[in-house]
């Protein structure tokens, strides 16, 4: 039974309580006076939900911190950030509370994430040619590598690898389209 310490408004000091029943407000009873009186459940800003990504033929599983009142629904996009795969591009497959499966729900009510990896990801990409600029979306595996200096056939556009930025900070001369902000090529 989950104990905490809490004030006691019979005992006039903070007492160890005790759970008595969990709802909107939780019913705790006093260790000191045994005393049961309502306490507004304290409200935490993060939850760090389980979430489980299917890549294909393996899952991953890891922790990730979304705030509390975060919206979360099947279909949606989310972003996994983690330590031994990096940053994945995942879509909500299945969102599970109290053992049941829900279409959405608010994070702090979630227990598992259930997503899917996105290998496609959108490329953005700015492409000049005489003092113009072109914006562009290229569908791209997450995987899938550029490097300065390559010559990249696109929508009909040929285009030079100029510029790599980074979904971090700063540039790089070769990436993962997934860890790319927009990447900039001068048209040929
Ligand atoms: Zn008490």
């Amino acid at each position: 039974m989950p104990e905490e310490t809490i004030f006691c408004p019979t005992c006039g000091e903070d007492t160890e309580h005790a759970l008595v029943k969990a709802g909107q407000s939780n019913l705790m009873r006093c260790a000191e006076c045994s005393t049961i009186h309502p306490v507004q459940a304290v409200r935490k800003r993060f939850a760090n939900i389980r979430t489980v990504v299917n890549r294909g033929d393996t899952s991953v599983s890891c922790c990730i911190n979304l705030q509390e009142d975060d919206h979360l629904k099947v279909g949606q996009e989310l972003l996994v950030d983690d330590e031994a795969e990096g940053v994945m591009v995942t879509e909500i497959s299945s969102l599970e509370s109290n053992g049941r499966r829900l279409q959405q729900a608010q994070a702090k009510d979630v227990e598992t994430i259930w997503a899917r990896s996105v290998d496609r990801v959108e490329l953005k990409v700015s492409v000049y040619k005489g003092g113009r600029t072109r914006s562009m979306k290229i569908p791209v595996a997450g995987s899938d590598s550029f490097e300065v200096g390559e010559v990249i056939d696109a929508g009909g556009t040929r285009f030079k690898v100029v510029k790599i930025k980074l979904r971090g900070e700063g540039f790089a001369d070769l990436a993962e389209a997934k860890d790319i902000v927009r990447l900039w090529g001068r048209e040929l």
